[in-house]
């Protein structure tokens, strides 16, 4: 293990959710165990063991009707599951505030580092530290004024996602939907607009992962940025709501952006069920399509770890040697691992943080 783990490219990935994990384990009093060992996909020495460069961490506030067991429902041969109701702002706020909290902590802990500029990232990777990008899935804690997006830049805020897949006051998201593309429901409001414009000026990339279609093609039209979606597949292998269509993939080539490849199994597979017993051939498959439609420098990774279900051979962060060992054998040369790896993702930030 040890005579590959420093030859072989560290993965810096589009979307993890240790922060809520942490939250819910019991918050900056969680964080050491982060350091020493933890439940769940990601910590610090599975991290080393797996080649894990760090990634996106995400902010994220739960419904209080969350916890029905989604997976459950979605392991049947088709599911529609209903969307939780939007949430208000001043107490996602709160929940916001203790999760940056804990990647504070983390960060005081000498576990990671929060990595504001494309720079950050590049000293990261060269000195092993793990990369963190302080990443809001859900604007739910943002204000129609967008007086808190100034000031969570402030703190260190570089990505963000209008929207989880339930309403906010700036878009709607798709359901967890099987068989069905993501054309349900109205494009973004007009804080929206505001929202997308406010986040080119600051330079704080917009993630479209959980987007509708409406919302996809009005960022599209809106933003000056390239097209990111953190952690999305292709629908075209795996009909799922949550993925992205041909038309899709292609303004996001044309925006000179890029795809994270999600574990999640639900959007793998094509039968779209949340079942682990899934070979990475699927992940490959996915990828060569990804790259078929958007080139081979605008696909990454982008693994939902401790957000959902990811396939037998991965089972956790300490898993991706797994991952690169396929992907090898796959047939893919040194540069190409590196570009998918990280390096598309340290393109497509140079970009779009510019000089911010
Ligand atoms: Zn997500």
């Amino acid at each position: 293990m040890t005579g590959t783990k420093t030859t072989e490219p560290l993965i810096f990935d589009g979307h993890n959710d240790v922060l809520l994990k942490l939250l819910n384990a019991g918050g900056t009093k969680a964080a050491s165990a982060f350091v020493t060992g933890d439940k769940g996909h990601i910590d610090l020495p599975r991290a080393k063991i797996g080649g894990f460069g760090g990634g996106f961490f995400a902010l994220y506030v739960s419904s209080p009707s969350e916890g029905g067991d989604m997976d459950e429902e979605m392991r049947k041969a088709s599911y529609d599951l209903p969307l939780p109701t939007a949430l208000d702002q001043p107490t996602s706020l709160t929940v916001v505030m203790e999760e940056i909290a804990i990647l504070l902590r983390l960060q005081d802990l000498g576990a990671l580092k929060i990595c504001h500029t494309t720079d950050d990232l590049r000293t990261c990777f060269a000195t092993g530290k793990m990369a963190a990008i302080l990443h809001m899935e859900g604007a739910e804690a943002i204000d129609a004024d967008l007086h808190v997006l100034d000031v969570l830049y402030a703190a260190g805020l570089r990505s963000l996602g209008p929207v989880w897949s339930r309403p906010t006051i700036f878009g709607h998201g798709v359901p967890f939907k099987y068989p069905s593309t993501g054309d349900i429901g109205d494009g973004l409001t007009e804080a929206g607009f505001r929202l997308v414009k406010r986040c080119n000026e600051l330079g704080v990339m917009l993630d479209l992962s959980h987007l509708n279609e409406a919302g996809f093609w009005d960022i599209a039209k809106t933003s000056d940025a390239p097209l990111v979606a953190t952690h999305s597949n292709a629908y075209a292998i795996c009909p799922h709501a949550r993925n992205l269509t041909d038309k899709q993939l292609d303004a996001i080539a044309d925006s000179d952006g890029m795809v994270g490849l999600n574990y999640a199994c639900a959007f793998l597979r094509p039968d779209g069920q949340m079942r682990s017993d899934v070979g990475l051939e699927v992940m490959l498959q996915h990828l060569d399509y990804l790259m078929d439609r958007l080139g081979e420098d605008r696909v990454g990774l982008g693994s939902d770890f401790d957000g959902a279900m990811v396939p037998d051979g991965i089972t956790d962060v300490a898993g991706l040697p797994n991952l690169r060992k396929a992907m090898r054998a796959h047939g893919y040369n040194e540069d190409l691992m590196q570009k998918l790896c990280h390096g598309n993702w340290l393109r497509v930030l140079d970009k779009t943080w510019g000089g911010n």
